[in-house]
């Protein structure tokens, strides 16, 4: 019947499929795109920002140009010129020398993760995480059937002294972690950089513990004040899995990410990849190649700094102006989000739909944790809405709290 939720497959699923349940953030999509309803829920970028007219003629030319091959089947690791070009991108953010050779084109930074997944984790191996962390990296991981334990954070990042008791506590437990997967950089979503000096102390910390590094960096490109500490792969290439993505700095509508692996590890990523998608679209990379080659796309990522800047800086001062007290908030230097965390009482998860009756959408921390704690966080977005909005958002949000404080 249609329009039910019953589900009649349920003893035939696969085992990693039992534990998959909605994401919060999709389920969440529907209401928060009603224009009535100021969203800080999301994570896009402010597409709109991007020389609209010139990219559409910039793909009329690549139809032109390479109709043919764009539209061919391609090599599983995808083409060369793009490659060469991810080296260059790398190359800005400190990553000096990689070979395009060690370089897998994904479809998005999510299929890398995935990948990365596939390719180490056994149903039952533990992952650590930052906590909270990103949503859909906790949905590869379940999928995976892995165990997440996360690492606690605070305003420089990952905290080393953690991170070692979480090590230490799985091998207690008789477990074995696989790696520490990691955002170290304007971190989705508590919105904090891991600081220059731990860098290098979790790098030692996982490598005297035998752990891989999985280190996404989305964001890392997209700074405010001055440029981000070099990624943790700019300082170490054994056991740092170095994955990034287009869909910050670019199109995610175009799904082109990548991994940068150590050279015997990217075969394998390349034939699991295979086994996925065969190849990632031919016509995404040939855009993507060109946007880089003939576009000036490094000037675009200061429009985008720019705007992320003054919203980031309206969405602060909001927040100073309107919040009820006890509520506290992270301050990025770079990046989409803000992470809060609410007075006392307060449950995030509880007043969504107060929320959403009053016009305003975030994303309850629930959703970053895989353990269920997060009740007294949110995630707050700061890339898509106009500074305006923003500040709306935030009126009908703390009238929303002061309500809920007065139950
Ligand atoms: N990692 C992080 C930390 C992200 O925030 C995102 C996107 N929100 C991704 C990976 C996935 O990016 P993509 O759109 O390229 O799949």
């Amino acid at each position: 019947m249609t329009g039910t939720t019953q589900d009649d497959y349920t003893d035939r699923y696969a085992r990693r499929v039992r534990g998959m349940t909605t994401s919060e953030i999709r389920a969440l999509f529907a209401v928060t795109s009603r224009p009535e309803v100021v969203s800080l829920a999301g994570g896009s970028p402010y597409i709109a920002a991007l020389p609209l007219d010139a990219v559409g003629e910039m793909l009329n030319r690549l139809g032109a140009e390479q109709g043919a091959s764009s539209l061919q089947y391609g090599i599983g690791q995808g083409t060369i010129e793009l490659r060469e070009r991810i080296c260059e991108v790398m190359s800005l953010s400190g990553i000096t020398g990689a070979s395009p050779d060690d370089v897998v084109v994904t479809v998005g930074g999510q299929q890398a993760l995935d990948l990365l997944a596939r390719l180490f984790l056994d149903p039952g191996d533990v992952v650590l995480a930052e906590g909270p962390t990103y949503v859909g990296a906790l949905g590869v991981f379940q999928a995976a059937q892995a165990q997440v334990q996360h690492v606690a954070m605070d305003a420089e990042g990952l905290i080393p002294a953690a991170l070692e008791e979480a090590i230490a506590a799985t091998a207690a437990a008789g477990r074995r972690a696989k790696f520490l997967y990691t955002i170290p950089t304007f971190q989705n979503p508590a919105g904090v950089t891991l600081s220059e000096e731990r860098r290098e102390q979790v790098l030692d910390i996982c490598e005297r513990a035998g752990l891989l590094v999985i280190e996404d960096d989305p964001y890392g490109m997209l700074s405010f004040e001055s440029d981000a500490p070099r990624p943790l792969r700019a300082r170490r290439r054994d056991g740092v899995f170095y994955v990034s993505t287009f869909s910050k700095t670019f199109a995610p509508g175009l799904r082109v990410g990548w991994i940068l692996a150590p050279h015997a590890v990217r075969e394998k990523l390349v034939m699991m990849s295979e086994a996925n998608v065969l190849c990632p679209s031919a016509f995404a990379q040939g855009a993507v190649t060109q946007y880089l080659t003939t576009m000036p796309w490094q000037q675009q990522i200061k429009v985008y700094r720019e705007i992320y800047r003054e919203r980031r800086d309206t969405l602060l001062d909001a927040l100073d102006d309107l919040m009820p007290e006890g509520t506290t908030w992270t301050r990025p230097a770079g990046g989409l989000f803000v992470w809060a965390t609410l007075p006392e009482g307060l449950d995030s998860k509880a007043m969504m739909p107060r929320a959403i009756a009053a016009r305003v959408a975030y994303v309850p921390g629930t959703g970053f944790y895989a353990d269920g704690t997060g009740r007294s966080n949110m995630r707050l977005n700061f890339s898509f809405s106009s500074p305006e909005r923003l500040r709306e958002g935030v009126r009908r949000l703390s009238g929303v709290m002061e309500k809920e404080l007065e139950m």
